[in-house]
């Protein structure tokens, strides 16, 4: 009983107080901490900002012996390990950039650190083990411990190595954590891992402050220009390439007169930790960045996140999305998505070791499915996660103004039956001249003026030809070949066959505005 419950945890509520200066446990962490405590092994699922350190940390503290905790990125480990040290945590790294590793394992070997934060490559060193040998350990933490799944979207073969590490220590409890696993990751992570059944700890994701918005991209600079106007404040913009960041960076200073910088790891490092610092202190400054942005670091102000091209999964989404707003203000984040990100994100797929293709391809698909959906964002993404949310959240573009769903069954059967029979090698501009019945010189040297599908597509329907092909190319009905035609792929036979019906989500309004696309 409850009771009970709170004697069990009074010496860590104290150690919680006094080591780390906070006046109670958020969310899960107290399930985290008790069963590590008792020795028992978990696999914690915890949002980003959830707290996942403290739960490694403070038992570290407590119990006797070292924590060795596995990290993937040196850079992560150092702040760690500073932020550790600061209140007062005896702990130490010992990475390939460290110099004082001798010190480091003198003091591991004496029993003198509560943590050592190590890469993962260090599990496959025999070394490793003798040195793990020489001292008594009281707990194995694997951060990001997703990469050790193929299933989960960032996987690491050295992570592989940390299980026959960690059996040859069946004593020590393993803490494993992560802020992104779908159901399926976390079953395959537990396995991969040893962790029992009972051992998975699920916080809840719902982020309530975040809004969630996705548009289609035809003028980014426009669009986050506008966005920046609507929620001032610090805010991060996810860009695909090097190229595209600096490029956007650039535009967005010129466009809005704000300070907005650059940041990739093209960079040279010191500007990139000029320009990261910068960030953390400013309170209205914009940085433009790819994924290697943002890791790591704490601030906790960031009024919105914009992704100029699609993230690589919903996963990668959801954590990306949430470096905004993690002070609890209202954040808004707009992913501006084009059917050219899907096209190449799917041709992609073809370069991956086959065993991984369809893992990917799936991932692809539900990031493809919350793109699409009419229904509430925040909705689909928790069910993504295994949670089971209302229907509506009322702070996501879905909830706040219902798009329109249209069944477009035979205009796709139309579209996808045109794109076979011109040969599947022409972009959508040729392919909807076909349909729509415009003779230019390339479409009657073709004869496919002369085809049963030229022609069928009427006036009032055309307009809907675009989005629906954004939309078949996102699902991956439609793929892009390598010289920019279009190709059937997925389900597209199905469709044609009439078996599948297929509907597309009409944007509001105020989105359409018969702009032609730029950029899709
Ligand atoms: P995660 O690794 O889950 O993203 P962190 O471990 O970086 O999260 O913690 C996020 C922030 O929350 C940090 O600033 C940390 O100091 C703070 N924090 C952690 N636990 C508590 C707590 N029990 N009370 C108050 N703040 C906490
Ligand atoms: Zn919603």
């Amino acid at each position: 009983d409850t009771v009970e419950i709170e004697d069990e945890l009074a010496p860590a509520r104290e150690t919680l107080r006094r080591v780390f200066g906070f006046d109670g446990f958020r969310g899960r962490q107290s399930d985290v901490v008790s069963r590590t405590l008792a020795g028992r092994s978990t696999l914690a699922v915890m949002p980003t900002g959830a707290g996942k350190s403290l739960t490694y940390q403070l038992p570290a503290v407590m119990l006797d012996g070292c924590c060795v905790v596995v990290s993937p990125l040196i850079a992560l480990m150092h702040d760690q390990l500073r932020a550790a040290r600061a209140n007062g945590i005896r702990a130490a790294t010992l990475t390939s950039v460290d110099e004082d590793w001798r010190e480091t394992i003198a003091a591991f070997r004496a029993g003198e650190l509560d943590l050592l934060y190590v890469a993962p490559e260090r599990a496959s060193q025999p070394g490793f083990r003798d040195l793990l040998s020489s001292a008594p350990l009281a707990l194995f933490a694997v951060d990001e411990a997703h990469c050790v799944s193929e299933w989960g979207h960032d996987f690491r073969p050295d992570y592989r190595q940390l299980r026959p590490l960690m059996d040859a220590f069946p004593a020590v409890p393993r803490l494993a954590l992560t802020a992104t696993a779908d159901a399926q990751t976390r079953a395959d992570v537990m396995a991969q891992l040893g962790i029992p059944e009972d051992g998975l700890v699920l916080a809840g994701f719902d982020r309530p402050n975040i809004r969630y918005a996705m548009r289609h991209r035809d003028n980014p600079v426009r669009q986050i220009a506008a966005l920046m106007a609507e929620q001032p404040g610090p805010g991060i913009v996810y860009a695909p390439t090097r190229r595209k960041v600096e490029d956007l960076a650039e535009k967005l200073a010129a466009a809005t007169g704000r300070e907005v910088r650059a940041y990739h790891a093209g960079l040279d490092p010191a500007m990139r930790a000029a320009n990261q610092q910068a960030f953390v202190a400013s309170e209205d400054m914009v940085v433009v960045a790819t994924i290697a942005f943002g890791m790591g670091i704490d601030k906790p102000d960031v009024r919105f996140v914009a992704h100029a091209g699609i993230p690589k999964s919903i996963e990668a989404y959801y954590q990306e999305t949430g470096r905004a707003g993690r002070d609890g203000d209202p954040a808004l984040t707009t992913m501006f998505w084009g059917a050219g990100d899907f096209a190449t994100a799917r041709q992609r797929l073809g370069e991956l070791p086959t065993d991984r293709q369809a893992s990917e391809r799936a991932r692809l698909d539900a990031l493809a499915g919350l793109v699409e959906t009419a229904e509430c964002r925040r909705a689909v993404l928790l069910r993504h996660f295994g949670e089971d949310p209302p229907e509506t959240c009322g702070n996501c573009d879905n909830c706040l103004e219902r798009p329109g769903v249209t069944d477009v069954t035979q205009l796709a059967r139309k579209l996808l039956s045109a794109v076979y029979r011109t040969g599947q090698s022409f972009g959508f501009g040729h392919v909807q001249k076909v349909l729509t019945g415009a003779r230019d010189e390339r479409v009657e040297q073709r004869g496919h003026d002369r085809l049963s599908v030229f022609g069928i597509v009427e006036d009032k329907e055309a307009g809907l030809l675009r989005p629906l092909s954004r939309a078949l190319q996102a699902r991956g009905a439609l793929v892009a070949t390598e010289h920019g035609g279009l190709a059937l792929g997925g389900d597209a036979r199905e469709i044609i066959t009439g078996e599948k019906p297929v509907e597309i989500v009409v944007p509001p309004e105020r989105e359409r505005g018969g702009r032609r696309s730029r950029d899709s």
